[in-house]
């Protein structure tokens, strides 16, 4: 594939994601172009020049298909990037990176505090399975990185902020330390979304978003994203992943994603403007243990985030409450206008207890082994989400 077009690159952020990847529809002048439900397309009459492994040829959906390729136009505005690549889950997209990437006796190295699926895949899959070498470190330890990377490294794979611990990692640091050793450094921005941190100017050499979450923003789809201005990787992970592995997004998820993210500049900013209220009410909170929010100012990485993140730190809040496993459960069921759900990034605010039995409670600081909640803050007013908290905590006696 080539570079992606942006028509609308000198136009503010909001602008971009309403008008990138849509135009009228040619054959009917609709004021948005269709669904297109169809898993094949007409072939040319001769077939001499058709290279059946081709992304850019409409001929099979699983090679791609319209909505896809419109949504990898606006994800790739999104991030100021050349390409995008849309599949069918934030997890496809992890997996498409590491598998086109990662070979036996590649050395990876994968932070501490990830995404569950990414804990697993290094943990236990493609070390036991291929033999790449898998190393866990600590990411907010510079030093930690720069003993661990080696001239074997071939990725530093980094989630800042990181769920579900919401603790920020120096996405410049990282790179100068990796590519220094020779590696790539790709950035998990699910957490903090295009409008408030784009890594790749901070020199990271591939983004994956979950757009599931803030992205699509609705609760209805899910899907995922790679970003990246390294075009030669980029169809390579097309060819390796998409096209022989499968993990192509249906034409239905990728329209109903569009859909959702025209108004995800919009929904972004009244979710972090929401969410720095909402921290700073849980830091006065009685009972309450702790809070991880980026945008607090007594955040141990406050100034850090400060510098990489724009407009905003987000929309989750990882929280203590002075409560065992069960009276977490009976806070989170107490709740009338927060939903007890997995998941972030909907319009509705979704909560998540973090028990002490969870397998990996022993890798989070001391403070997150009890008690620990993650909050993703939903687009109701603000202060129904403190008041439905405050009745909640009140019903389990704190
Ligand atoms: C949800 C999430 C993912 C996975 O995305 P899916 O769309 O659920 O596959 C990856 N990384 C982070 C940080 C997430 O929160």
């Amino acid at each position: 594939m080539s570079k992606k077009e942006n028509r609308y690159k000198d136009y503010g952020v909001a602008t971009q994601a309403i008008h990138t990847g849509t135009d009228y529809d040619e054959e009917t002048g609709a004021v948005r172009r269709p669904l297109h439900m169809a898993n094949s397309f007409k072939l040319p009459d001769d077939l001499s020049q058709v290279n059946y492994s081709s992304t850019d040829l409409l001929m099979y959906s699983r090679n791609g298909n319209p909505n896809q390729h419109w949504l990898e136009e606006k994800i790739a505005a999104l991030h100021g990037a050349d390409d995008a690549i849309v599949l069918a889950s934030g997890v496809a997209a992890l997996h498409a990176l590491f598998w086109t990437l990662l070979k036996t006796g590649d050395k990876v190295i994968y932070p501490k505090v990830s995404y569950m699926a990414v804990y697993r895949m290094f943990h236990e899959l493609f070390n036991r399975k291929f033999g790449v070498d898998t190393v866990m470190v600590d990411m907010t330890d510079l030093d930690a990185v720069k003993k661990a990377i080696t001239p074997g490294t071939r990725l530093v794979h980094i989630e800042t902020p990181d769920n579900p611990t919401n603790r920020v990692t120096d996405i410049e640091a990282i790179v100068k330390i990796a590519h220094e050793n020779g590696a790539l450094v790709s950035v998990d921005n699910t957490f903090a979304s295009p409008l408030n941190q784009k890594p790749l100017k901070f020199g990271a050499d591939f983004v994956v978003e979950s757009l599931t979450k803030f992205i699509n923003g609705h609760g209805d789809a899910q899907g995922g994203a790679i970003i990246s201005n390294d075009l030669e990787t980029m169809d390579r992970i097309r060819y390796e992943a998409q096209v022989n592995v499968g993990s192509v997004i249906s034409p239905f998820n990728a329209w109903q994603i569009f859909r959702g993210s025209v108004t995800f500049p919009l929904r972004m900013r009244q979710i972090n403007t929401s969410s720095q209220e909402i921290a700073e009410w849980l830091e006065q909170r009685d009972n309450v243990t702790f809070v991880s929010y980026p945008g607090l100012k007594s955040n141990a990485s406050h100034a850090l985030a400060s510098r990489q993140m724009e407009n905003g730190y987000g929309g989750v809040i990882s929280f203590g409450i002075e409560a065992d496993d069960k009276a977490v459960e009976r806070f989170c069921a107490a709740l009338k206008v927060v939903t007890f759900a997995v998941s972030l990034g909907h319009d509705e605010s979704l909560i998540f207890p973090q028990p002490s039995y969870d397998e990996r409670i022993d890798l989070y600081p001391e403070e997150f082994r009890k008690g620990f909640i993650r909050f993703s803050v939903g687009l109701e007013e603000p202060e129904d989400i403190i008041a439905d908290l405050d009745q909640a905590l009140k019903t389990i006696g704190l």
